[in-house]
């Protein structure tokens, strides 16, 4: 009798575990993966689009140019308001060179996407090179909260610059896209976190959601969309910034709008667009930058993504110019969309 009744518990407690497991795998089933996960590990863009660029139309871009070659010109530069940076509670955007900014919203002291060195490029002897050097030094830098990296080319990615603000910010924490976590901790970099499109980590005040954009990743030649990309939205009681990373024109900056209302201050890329038929899937040009300005909602803009590497074919000096007569076509205030001297500090308190 006792034996019997030890069984009827043993096989009791066994269908009950059966129970919970096939009720937790159905869970876990029926757990919406989101659309823009594909089962191979790969991401795509929320439009389901993915850079199908082959290695051929790079060939055919790279030998077929019929379009001006971009020719490097030196382009003033000013140096940054060391002062206000270092004030208390600064309230200030230092443009550093291409995607890279300070920005500083009274609180913590932000850097997009860094880039402080030379080249943006796997190996230190060829590749895209700078030619409007870094305008802050590695030292004027101040003490820094966070970092944020849009995705993982390496005008957006630069492994020294990475690793030095690592070091001497042993605080800081990197906000990285989903899949890139890993990288960092390669590298021997530990404060990472990496979000998905729309999830959001909070510091202090400060809330800070990634958005997605249409781009594309790849940092060698077998990884391409392995890792995501997208904008940063930063967000605190003071003011609000979103920084769009690298993008062609899509849907996504209304949806940004829509799940986050209007921002501050927009940085959005304006260069590397030529010739339309290669560029025209990942990079906007100052036409389409303008839309996404309109469409996001944005107070004031900030063009970005130009004058520092020459990645493309238009002449390097032609996006700001663009950009002003698309503003003026659309009779838009200049003033509401600017572009920054290299180096040139905005003191937002007076913006
Ligand atoms: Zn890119
Ligand atoms: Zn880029």
């Amino acid at each position: 009798m006792h034996n019997s009744s030890r069984f009827g518990k043993i096989l009791f407690l066994s269908l009950i575990f059966i129970l919970l497991t096939i009720a937790m795998t159905m869970t876990e089933n029926t757990k919406k993966t989101p659309e823009h996960h594909l089962e191979n590990g790969t991401f795509v863009n929320t439009n389901g689009t993915a850079n199908n660029k082959k290695l051929k139309e790079l060939w055919k871009w790279m030998t077929g140019k019929k379009e001006t070659k971009a020719i490097p010109i030196e382009f003033e530069m000013v140096d940054p308001d060391l002062k206000l940076i270092n004030q208390d509670k600064s309230f200030s955007i230092t443009w550093i060179g291409h995607a890279s900014f300070l920005y500083q919203n009274k609180e913590l002291n932000i850097l997009t996407d860094p880039h402080l060195t030379n080249r943006a490029s796997p190996i230190n002897f060829a590749g895209p090179q700078r030619y409007t050097k870094p305008a802050m030094k590695f030292e004027e830098l101040p003490k820094i909260d966070f970092i944020t990296i849009s995705h993982n080319h390496y005008d957006h990615l630069d492994l020294k610059t990475v690793k030095w603000i690592a070091k001497n910010n042993p605080d800081a924490m990197f906000l990285v896209p989903l899949g890139l976590k890993k990288w960092f901790l390669d590298k021997s970099i530990n404060n990472v976190i990496e979000l998905d499109w729309w999830e959001r980590h909070i510091i202090n005040d400060t809330k800070i959601t990634f958005t997605p954009v249409q781009h594309w990743s790849s940092r060698t030649l077998f990884d391409r969309n392995q890792t995501l990309w997208g904008g940063w939205h930063i967000k605190n009681n003071h003011h609000s910034l979103i920084h769009l990373g690298d993008t062609g024109y899509s849907d996504d900056f209304k949806e940004t709008f829509k799940k986050l209302g209007p921002v501050d201050l927009a940085l959005i890329p304006i260069g590397a667009y030529a010739p339309r038929w290669f560029m025209q899937f990942s990079h906007m040009n100052p036409n389409e930058a303008v839309q996404a300005f309109i469409d996001l909602k944005a107070e004031k803009a900030i063009g970005m993504h130009w004058g520092t590497f020459i990645l493309t074919d238009e002449p390097v000096d032609e996006p700001p110019l663009k950009l002003e007569e698309e503003l003026e076509d659309r009779s838009l205030d200049a003033k509401s969309f600017i572009t920054m001297i290299h180096g040139q500090t905005i003191n937002l308190s007076e913006d």
